[in-house]
Parts: structure tokens; sequence; C-alpha cells
């Protein structure tokens, strides 16, 4: 009686207890009330509801149709122990009960079972999707009114197409909630002038106008903007909508021209869901329900907010809550997945492959290898920038990112490194060294991790056989 919560999560509250009352009365008879419960009761809940399945402490399987005896998905779960977590806090708050537990502790989601829970938005396909926006702008009045084809008559499209087309294009284009869909107010879009400073520009872009949404579950009224079609569409409505009653919204007590109303009664809560989702199936040639289960409305704005976030010139997640009508990020992070797709391309644009890679022009002396002086005459050179390394392995020498100048070495400005440069038969390649994490520091950071390399190398001998120290002793 005192709850504040909307009326649909009460009634999910109280069949969560009508659940547990069930499972009470199979398994521990001897527990009559609140009061009787214990720490081990709770536990003893908490292992059941891990792996109970569907229907198995129901009454009635009528709305699981399809999906009795699979097990409780790890969300249902969380939501089972949260109402239990909730009704036994309220009755040791209340008084009602002697406090024997600690419901946060003893009715506490396990943690394996947390672990499952994450942002996995219900987007529909993007072929699938891009098939229904097709059927929604090609609705046609045949459509909507088949007398000969019986199961269009039995849907009952009674509505105007002006009117079906406008709650189409809302759907299709607003990512709304079912409930703000239809509590939508006459006049509620408003035109927003494209002003780029390009006048091309401005053509090439599509219309957006401005949307005001009323206050929903979780905040005020808002104003998002939305694409131009759904302008258009409700534009069209209101041109031939009859004047209706007003309507007293529960949400705000305020009386209000709904713009979705017809024959002075709203459009049904169901009509979305259980008439125009089906026909829109059906004109696109898609099943009404595919991997992720039923094609509903509310998946219309999980596939929405997933194809903001992962657009080519993405919307932030601060944008995509105020569009989405969030109060908080983390509901919001409930819709937005990375598609693979841009997960694959910000991990090429971040080159991790590549900044572990060093590419590097080698010379080769084309002259020298076909003379038959290969074997005893440099023919290979990796061009270091300030001298050529004519070591044949090149790349297997430790001091290739901070170059000993041992023996192989042939600066630039010197004689035989001239020589080489003007040389007609020369073929420049380039070759890409793998580079160790030191050796990408030295990349990275540039100067100061190069001498850190280099006194670190300063002992280690150079293909000649030499170390730095003792080459650089003896210059
Ligand atoms: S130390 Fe010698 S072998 Fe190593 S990169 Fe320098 S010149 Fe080439």
């Amino acid at each position: 009686m005192t709850s504040t919560l909307q009326p649909a999560s009460r009634i999910s509250a109280v069949y969560r207890l009508f659940q547990a009352g069930r499972w009470l009365a199979a398994e521990h008879p001897g527990v009559k009330g609140p009061g009787d419960w214990t720490r081990e009761t709770a536990a003893a809940y908490v292992a059941a509801m891990d792996r109970a399945t569907v229907g198995q402490w129901s009454t009635s399987a009528g709305s699981f149709k399809g999906h009795v005896g699979k097990p409780f998905s790890a969300a249902t779960k969380e939501g089972v122990l949260k109402a239990l977590r909730t009704f036994f806090s309220d009755c040791q708050e209340w008084g009602w009960i002697v406090v024997r537990f600690q419901p946060a502790r003893a009715l506490a989601t396990p943690r394996s079972v947390r672990a499952l829970i994450g942002p996995d938005p219900r987007t529909i396909a993007d072929a699938t999707w891009a098939k229904l926006v097709w059927a929604g702008l090609n609705l046609t009045d045949r459509d909507l009114s088949r007398p000969d084809d019986r199961e269009a008559a039995e849907d009952g499209h009674f509505y105007p197409a002006a009117l079906v087309r406008a709650l189409v294009a809302v759907w299709l284009f607003s990512g709304l909630r079912r409930d703000e869909i239809l509590r939508l107010r006459v006049g509620c879009i408003r035109w927003q002038a494209v002003n780029d400073g390009s006048e091309a520009a401005a053509g090439n872009k599509r219309r957006v106008c401005l949307l005001d949404v009323p206050v929903n579950k979780t905040g005020t009224a808002f104003t998002k903007p939305v694409d131009g079609i759904v302008g258009e569409a409700v534009a069209a409505w209101e041109a031939v909508r009859p004047l209706q009653p007003l309507w007293l919204d529960p949400k705000t007590g305020g009386r209000v021209h709904v713009l979705f109303s017809h024959r002075g009664r709203r459009v049904g809560p169901t009509y979305i869901n259980a008439v125009l989702i089906p026909l829109l199936c059906r004109k696109a040639g898609v099943p009404a329900e595919d991997a992720r289960g039923r094609i509903t409305s509310h998946r219309a704005r999980a596939t929405i907010a997933t194809q903001l976030y992962n657009a080519r010139e993405p919307m932030s997640l601060s944008e995509l809550q105020e569009w989405l009508g969030h109060r908080s990020p983390d509901s919001t992070r409930h819709y937005t997945k990375v598609s693979p797709t841009r997960l694959a391309k910000s991990y090429q644009d971040a080159g991790y492959f590549a900044r572990n890679l060093r590419a590097v022009e080698v010379l080769i002396d084309q002259g020298a290898v076909r003379a038959g002086l290969a074997a005893g005459e440099a023919w290979k050179h990796y061009d270091l920038g300030h001298g050529y390394c004519t070591y044949d392995f090149f790349d297997q020498c430790p001091h290739r990112m901070a170059c000993a100048r041992c023996s192989f070495y042939m600066p630039k400005d010197s004689s035989k490194a001239l020589l080489l440069e003007g040389k007609a038969n020369l073929l420049r390649l380039r070759q890409e060294i793998p580079l160790n994490d030191d050796e990408v520091r030295v990349v990275d950071e540039g100067i100061a991790a190069h001498e850190e390399l280099a006194a670190r190398l300063a002992d280690v001998p150079t293909p000649d056989g030499e170390t730095p120290r003792r080459t650089d002793a003896g210059r």
C-alpha cells in the first residue's frame, strides 16, 4: 500500500513473493511467515533460485510459453533475489519481524551470477532492422486494410492510415519507450533549422526536428532531435486528426491532447507489440521472432541506441544518455555495446601490430651480387638514418635500435656510402623488423629511452665481437 513504485514494478514484485511462497510450501512447509525465515532459509532460497527453471515456481506457464524448463537467466535470478531483499529489508525496517539475518548479505546475488550480468542490449540484426525500416516507410493503405486477408482483419486495424504511419515513424526513428510514444502530445514536434555554415552541406543533410518527450518513468520531460521523417509523419496525422477529448495524464496530473488517440480513445498499450510490429514483419518478410526473442517496441530503442553508438561519427555516452532520457549513465550502458565491426576498426587504428614493427630501408647492391662477391663484400645495407649497417643479419643484432657502430657500420658521409648511393643498380626495399618492449620504448619515448638502452647494452658484444664500451675506448 505504501510503495511508490510504478504499478507494473509493484505487480512484478508481488509475483516474486508468490514464487517464494510456492517454494516455501514445497520445501519448507514449517515456515509460515516472513518472521520464520532464518539465515539458513535465505541461503537455501538463493541456492534454489540459482538452479530454478522457468515455470518451476509458477502456477501458469502462459506468459513463458516456449521457455518452460529453461534455466533462469542471470538477470531473472538477480530480479528474484532483489525482490526478496527489498521485502525483508522493509519488513525489518518497519518492525514487522524480528531481525534474524541481514537481507543484503543472506540474499545477496552470488558473484558467479553477477558476473554474467552486463550490457547485452537485445538489438535487432542490422539486415532485419533495415527491412523493417523499409516496410515502415512504404506502408500502403492496402497493408493497413486488407479485408480479404483474415489475419490482417483480425489484427483490427481500425486506426486511420495517417495515425499508423506516424506511429510507425516514431517507433522506427525516435528510440522512445512504448509508454512515452503513446503519451506524446499534439504539437510535440518543432523544426530545427540546419545551419552549419555551408549551403551545399545543408542541402545534403537530412532535416532534423525536435521531439518533446513527456515525463517518463525515470525523468522529467525533455526534448530530443529526431529525423525529419518523424516530423513529417506526425504533421500529416495532426493535419487530419479529428478533435479528441482531453486525457488526464496520470504521471503529471495534467489534462492533455494525446497525439495517438482516435474516436475518443488512446491507442492501446498492446497495439504496437501485438499489431503494428507483426504487420511490419509481414510486410518486410522477416520473422516476428529472432534468436533474442520476440521483436518488441523496446528492442527498437536498443537497436537505435546501439547504432548511434557505433556510427561512423558516434554519439558519446553522455550525449546518448541525454538522447535516451536516462537519469544515470549506468542505464545507458545497458543499451550500448560496441559492435565487433567498430571494435575491429578501433583495434586496427590503434596499430598495435604496426607499433611493434619498425620498417627499415634496405639497399641491395645488385652489381655486387651479380659479380659473385656477395660472400666477401657487403651487398646488403640497412639504412639507419645516420649510416648503413652492412651486417647481413642486422635484424638479429642486439644493438639495432642503439647502434654501437661496430666494424659493420658505414657512416653516411663516408666515401664508401657516397659511392654506394651513386650506383645505378641499387635496389631499394623495405624490411619490417619486430621490436621488443625496450625498443618500442625507444620509438615512443625518444632520446632518453635510447640512451638508457645504449647504456644497458654497453657490455653486450656486437656481431664483430667487440662490446660498445671497448669500441668507444679504442676510438
Ligand atoms: S652494432 Fe654493428 S651490426 Fe649492430 S646495427 Fe650497428 S653496425 Fe649493425
